[in-house]
């Protein structure tokens, strides 16, 4: 039995689907209980009154092509935050299994863990070290019993990337043990290469992908697990059928043509120009300490006054993200690079006077 099975949930592998409505487009639709009229204001293609295709084939064959992976490799989901979710289910047993994450980072794993019943188990990062993945801390870390270890690159809030051979040591060792999770929803603002070409090498890796961030579709809720086939094919039995909306949907195909595509990447370009402009704006700044380097779009920065920081910008109508709250972040705040005219409109809230 592949690890990617025997890892998971005993009650999910023997699962039987939900059977959903066929999906026939050829054929008149009186199987689905639906509504035979559009509602008002309806503007997509497929129309609102009817269930959308499950995982729409259109749809999983544009992301395979954009993430370099086969369409049985790809599992879209309304955003990360559910492929997270669907993970979570499928592995990890309530008063049994844990997973491991380094901290700080994204705060959605350990809250669908929690949500699941599960133990967290929490690897420091060091600033001194520039919040780098310490491999052998990780594996030392390694019980049976953890089933998921998450790896943001890079990671919210710090900004930076996991190096590489930390991913690759973490993979190889706890390749078949437990489902190493690398979260890439920034991937695309980074000068890395995404590790999905690692998918063949590796049995359980897992690959979080989003459209929110470079894609500018967060409103929308479109993201993807990148999988073998046979965690694909798991996550399908554990997901809801109808998880993309239909307006996603169509609204994921228009940003994945491939004109679109080529805008997207030059806006990213121009972005992180933008980023550049930002971060020396903040350096000079009175009320930062110091801006750390980012792989992202956004800038985490440590304040000489924190409070005047935040107090500053709503006074001038702009809200950043207070990350005190984090043990280790004690005097850091993390500030999206905006258009010209925000970052310029930030900076004057806080610049020198
Ligand atoms: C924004 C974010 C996500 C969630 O992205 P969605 O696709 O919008 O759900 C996942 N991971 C990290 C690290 C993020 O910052």
């Amino acid at each position: 039995m592949s690890a990617v099975i025997s890892l998971a949930r005993p009650e999910i592998v023997t699962l039987k689907p939900y059977a959903h409505a066929a999906w026939l487009p050829s054929l008149t639709r009186l199987h689905a209980n639906e509504a035979p009229w559009r509602p008002s204001g309806d503007s997509t293609v497929a129309g609102l009154n009817r269930y959308p295709e499950p995982q729409p084939r259109a749809l999983i064959s544009r992301l395979a092509t954009l993430y370099g992976v086969h369409t049985d490799q790809v599992l879209g989901t309304r955003g990360a935050d559910e492929a997270i979710d669907v993970l979570s289910r499928i592995y990890l047993r309530a008063g049994s299994d844990a997973i491991i994450q380094c901290v700080p980072t994204f705060g959605m794993y350990q809250v669908a863990a929690r949500v699941q019943g599960a133990e967290v188990i929490e690897l420091p990062l060091r600033s001194t070290q520039g919040w780098q993945v310490d491999a052998a801390e990780l594996l030392a870390a390694w019980r049976p019993h953890v089933k998921l270890v998450y790896l943001c690159s890079p990671n919210n809030p710090t900004g930076n990337l996991v190096g590489l051979a930390a991913l690759e040591q973490i993979c190889t060792a706890l390749d078949g043990r437990a489902i190493v999770v690398i979260d890439e929803a920034y991937i695309e603002w980074s000068r890395a290469a995404s590790v999905a070409r690692w998918l063949g090498r590796f049995e359980t890796l897992a690959i979080l992908r989003s459209l929110s961030k470079a894609h500018a579709l967060a409103g929308a809720r479109i993201g993807a697990l990148l999988a073998s086939e046979e965690l694909i094919r798991l996550a399908k039995r554990v997901i809801p059928p109808y998880a993309l909306a239909q307006p996603t949907v169509e609204a994921a195909l228009r940003a994945l043509e491939p004109g679109e595509i080529a805008a997207s990447q030059n806006r990213v370009d121009a972005l992180l120009v933008e980023k550049e402009y930002l971060r020396q704006g903040l350096a000079a700044s009175p009320l930062v300490d110091k801006v750390w380097a980012s792989d992202t779009n956004f800038l985490m920065i440590d304040c000489r006054d924190a409070d005047r920081f935040m107090s500053a910008s709503m006074a001038g109508g702009l809200i950043v993200r207070d990350l005190r709250a984090h043990p280790a972040l004690p005097r850091s705040l993390r500030v999206s690079v905006g258009t010209r005219a925000e970052n310029d409109a930030l900076l004057r809230c806080v610049g020198p006077a």
